[in-house]
């Protein structure tokens, strides 16, 4: 499986990386290495000083397609999930200036951290989602999915172009506002519609 995420699909997160509203989704990929299954605690790796949490809706791919029409692109994902794109912002931040790819910020081992999927078919609207993060019993990111830029149809238009979705595979969709640090002994709980799906510490 391959792990697909959308990079400023919400406005305010654009805003506060002093980065520009993207005009088409940007895209990036995290290895199957990344995955963070069954609330495992998350071991803060020493090569980045400052590992910022991203909180998002993730959806898993459901049969395989390329080239997905617009009109067909809802048949592709039939499950609904939480999970965190952890990013090394230091690192992120140096490949940015250099212009160069910023993999290493966003592709490490666990930094994909999910919770379990949800039929789709049990949310009555799927761009009326509300999501948040709490760090430490606080809530630091809050969304909900009719702010996102492009939908979850259009993702699926857009990524399918390029690159062979397969059953299984799943797409972070983008982060909402109020991105940032969290250092060892932290508590993460991410809910989806106001149920606690992920839940677990930095080690
Ligand atoms: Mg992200």
């Amino acid at each position: 499986m391959k792990i697909i995420a959308i990079g400023r699909n919400y406005a305010e997160h654009a805003k506060e990386l002093n980065n520009p509203v993207p005009a088409v989704p940007v895209i990036f990929m995290k290895p199957d290495t990344a995955l963070l299954k069954d609330n495992k605690p998350f071991y803060h790796p020493e090569f980045s000083a400052d590992i910022h949490h991203e909180i998002e809706v993730v959806i898993k791919i459901s049969k395989e397609g390329k080239h997905i029409a617009e009109k067909f692109a809802s048949a592709y994902y039939d499950e609904i999930g939480i999970g965190i794109d952890f990013t090394a912002r230091d690192i992120q931040q140096k490949h940015k200036e250099k212009g160069l790819p910023w993999e290493l910020a966003k592709s490490f081992d666990n930094s994909a951290p999910v919770s379990k999927f949800i039929p789709k078919t049990q949310f009555p609207d799927l761009y009326n989602i509300d999501f948040h993060l709490e760090v430490n019993g606080k809530t630091v990111q809050q969304g909900n999915t009719k702010d996102l830029l492009f939908s979850f149809e259009r993702i699926i238009v857009f990524v399918s172009q390029y690159i062979t979705l397969k059953k299984g595979d799943l797409i972070f969709t983008g982060t909402p506002a109020g991105v940032g640090k969290v250092n060892i002994g932290d508590h993460l709980a991410g809910y989806l519609t106001g149920e606690k799906l992920l839940d677990f510490y930095v080690r």
